[in-house]
């Protein structure tokens, strides 16, 4: 589905641990996996508060899209869409 980084455009790309996932060199995750797979990308609940540098992420998740930022280090949801 994703031939290049939803964020930025870039093609270049690196492997994550889960197959079809990848990060692109801007930082953004992005790709298709299940929910077990995306609970490492994606938590369920708010970050609260200012976050500096959230991370993007765009990803089919069984078959349904999440994008939107979260907190690098807790992967709580900073802002969907
Ligand atoms: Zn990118």
């Amino acid at each position: 589905m994703y031939k290049n980084c939803p964020c930025c455009g870039s093609t270049e790309k690196r492997n994550t641990n889960v197959s079809g996932v990848f990060k692109c060199s801007c930082g953004a995750i992005y790709g298709e996996c299940n929910k077990a797979e995306a609970d490492q990308f994606v938590g369920s609940k708010w970050y609260k508060g200012q976050c500096e540098a959230p991370e993007y992420v765009d990803l089919i998740i069984d078959g349904s899209r999440f994008h939107g930022w979260v907190e690098p280090a807790t992967k709580k949801i900073v802002q969907v869409g």
